[in-house]
């Protein structure tokens, strides 16, 4: 099988030949049909994080396909069925955090693409109690960006308890903040989306945004100030700037949704603001099962438009160059099954 491989930090990904995994107990090996190129892969393969993960590894958590092999015990999915792989690959299930609805948080936890290899090749292994099943009628295409894009943008509004008539700001609409314009809409809130490109802007509007701010000739805090402030940010743009405008733009209660994660990313909180206003600076950490599977859901209902572009694999250096020149219109999706 094809893999695209970070064989060495800040170095181009190799394409190798390699042999089809084994899947050991619990786990399924997959045939990838999709698979979605998150911003985190690129911080991934350039090592910008303080836990980085120990090449050569193969990136991706928006991993799409169908099971070919079950490990030994699996006994709950099937040859042919049709299951996403997020970033969650696996958690203890025993924790604190595992047994309160927070298995995102699980210590133990084992990440797809940057912990055990991931989505950006033929075949994959999953663990199967964390393989999500796609509904009938959702695209292999279209659940990708989802398995992360998706939960992680759903779960960070959930996280800011975003309610019917309040002012959220969206700040980067790239892959994950297409999808966040549109749950803010679903929640009934009043959208002002954040970009730097005109083709972001433009395309928050297409969906659904009510105010579209440009951050390079406005003043982002004092355009949502002047809307009453928002009553959450959720940042998605990886710049520490983008964090602090939205920050200064929250209403008094207003809550940060701290999402995107640029290398060595720092911001400043004004303490005598923070404590006056009462605002909340929260970090949130893509979604449950629960939620991946209310994605799922919402987009097989018809409510939520996933916006992408398929590419073969073997472009995965120009697509994350594209991806960090902000040339891409929301999402890649390497499309597997044509590519192969
Ligand atoms: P992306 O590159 O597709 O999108 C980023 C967007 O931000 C682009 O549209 C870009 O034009 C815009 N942008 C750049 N500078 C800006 C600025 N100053 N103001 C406003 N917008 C600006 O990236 P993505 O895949 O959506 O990921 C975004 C970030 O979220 C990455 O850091 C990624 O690692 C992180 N992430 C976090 C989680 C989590 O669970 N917390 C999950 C997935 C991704
Ligand atoms: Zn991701
Ligand atoms: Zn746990």
């Amino acid at each position: 099988m094809k893999a695209a491989v970070v064989r060495a930090f800040g170095e181009p990904l190799v394409m190798e030949e390699r042999p089809d995994p084994a899947p050991g107990p619990g786990q399924v090996r997959i045939r990838v049909e999709a698979s979605g190129l998150c911003h985190t892969d690129i911080h991934a393969a350039h090592g910008d994080w303080p836990v980085k993960p120990d090449p050569p590894f193969v990136p991706g958590h928006e991993g799409v396909g169908t099971v070919e092999e079950l490990g030994d015990g699996v006994i709950h999915l099937s040859l042919g069925q049709r299951v996403a792989v997020p970033w969650l690959g696996k958690a203890c299930g025993r924790c604190e955090h595992c047994l309160s609805g927070w298995e995102t948080l699980c210590e133990q936890q084992i990440n797809t693409g940057y912990g055990c290899d991931g989505g950006h090749a033929e075949k994959m292994l999953a663990w199967a109690d964390f393989a999500q099943p796609v509904p009938d009628g959702v695209s292999a295409v279209d659940a990708a960006p989802l398995t992360c894009a998706g939960v992680t943008t759903y779960k960070a509004l959930k996280v800011a308890g975003v309610r019917p008539s309040q002012l959220v700001a969206v700040s980067g609409v790239g892959g994950l903040g297409h999808l966040a314009v549109q749950y803010a809409k679903i929640a009934g809130a009043t959208v002002a989306a954040i970009d730097v490109t005109d083709d972001k802007l433009e395309l928050a509007a297409e969906l659904g945004a009510d105010l579209v701010i440009d951050a390079r000739k406005q003043d982002v805090a004092q355009v949502l100030r002047e809307h009453g402030g928002a009553h959450a940010a959720i940042a998605l743009a990886v710049n520490e700037a983008a964090f602090t405008a939205v920050n200064s733009g929250l209403r008094r209660g207003g809550k940060l949704v701290m999402v995107a994660l640029p290398a060595h990313g720092t911001i400043q909180v004004p303490i005598f603001d923070a404590v006056l206003n009462g605002t909340s600076v929260i970090g949130s950490i893509v979604g449950t099962r629960q939620d991946l599977a209310e994605v799922f859901d919402l987009h097989a209902a018809g409510r939520t438009k996933v916006i992408c572009e398929t590419r073969p694999l073997s472009s995965v250096n120009e697509s994350i160059e594209d991806v960090l020149r902000g040339q891409v219109r929301a999402r890649i999706v390497f499309d597997l099954a044509k590519g192969r």
